[in-house]
């Protein structure tokens, strides 16, 4: 097996989220390396993406390039397809964060994808701007 930085370097990061109970007290950092890895790349690309915004620590490491394997592997086990030009978090997001890209905007409910763009937009935009079509 190969070794991995352990796992427990997410308590010394002083980061109070990555302490996390899951039920019982076990702790997210109790869990040995592999099986973390593991788990995480059963998951769906949208809870690898929320559980990557649940902690400073967890993000740095689940943004890394070492983890892009977890990435690839959760949408990989839901058939959805390989989009090379952007990177997979932003994949991920595009996907299942709803919320629109207009800074400032923040529409919850923007529905208007474009990939090739990479970025998601409400209606009230897409009506200003025709950058889908
Ligand atoms: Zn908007």
């Amino acid at each position: 097996m190969r070794s991995h930085p352990p796992l427990v370097e997410f308590g010394k990061s002083g980061d109070p989220a990555a302490f996390a109970t899951i039920g019982n007290g076990f702790r997210i950092i109790d869990f040995p390396f592999e099986i973390f890895m593991e788990i995480a790349s059963r998951m769906s690309p949208n809870d690898v993406l929320n559980l990557a915004r649940s902690s400073k620590t967890l993000r740095k490491f689940f943004m890394s390039k070492s983890s892009k394997h977890v990435w690839v592997s959760a949408r990989k086990a839901m058939g959805i397809p390989d989009l090379d030009h952007l990177s997979e978090p932003h994949y991920a997001d595009l996907l299942f964060n709803k919320r629109c890209h207009i800074e400032n905007c923040g529409d919850p409910n923007a529905v208007e994808v474009s990939f090739a763009l990479g970025i998601r937009l409400c209606r009230n935009y897409t009506q200003k701007v025709d950058l889908l079509s």
